[in-house]
């Protein structure tokens, strides 16, 4: 994946609507592309958990629903993360349990995620160099990795800047 599309989330300043939809712009490419169905409550979904950069946990997902007008059953709601997962649309950040839009679904996937303690703030890389880093570690214990997602706890620029 080349550079460009790097996007750094850490600068309050940023255009997010330009995010938001161009994220639900990809999502239904991506959806069209593997034949996958992006009904009208996965799209909602999608839309609650890019409303910014933050982690959402799945109650909160419901709660916003609900807020919404929409009354879907607790595990229907769930099953949209599930499939929004699997799709690769949306990512669960284990060490916080909620979940984050994918800046680039379809792209190839390293998954390194930035986590800012401050904000909450979240970014994505896929920087290849780190992984294939990790790949040579393991293969110098033996080891064989099926899911090597990072996640990087710490404070964002901004964050840094505001702090003192
Ligand atoms: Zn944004
Ligand atoms: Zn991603
Ligand atoms: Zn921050």
């Amino acid at each position: 994946m080349d550079k460009s599309n790097v996007i750094s989330p850490f600068h309050g300043d940023h255009d997010h609507s330009h995010c938001q939809a161009q994220a639900i712009e990809s999502a239904i490419e991506e959806c069209n592309r593997k034949g996958l169905r992006l009904t009208k409550l996965r799209q909602q979904v999608l839309e609650i958990i890019w409303t910014s950069h933050c982690p959402i946990g799945a109650y909160d997902v419901l709660q916003k629903l609900q807020e919404a007008g929409h009354k879907p059953a607790p595990p229907t709601a769930y099953r949209a993360l599930d499939f929004l997962v699997s799709a690769s649309l949306i990512h669960r950040i284990e060490s916080l349990n909620a979940y984050i839009g994918c800046p680039s679904p379809g792209g190839q996937h390293q998954c390194q995620f930035y986590i800012c303690s401050e904000c909450h703030t979240v970014a994505e890389t896929n920087n290849v160099n780190v992984s294939e880093a990790l790949q040579t570690a393991a293969d110098e214990i033996g080891f064989h990795s099926t899911a090597p997602v990072i996640e990087i706890h710490g404070v964002c620029k901004d964050c840094q800047n505001t702090s003192d």
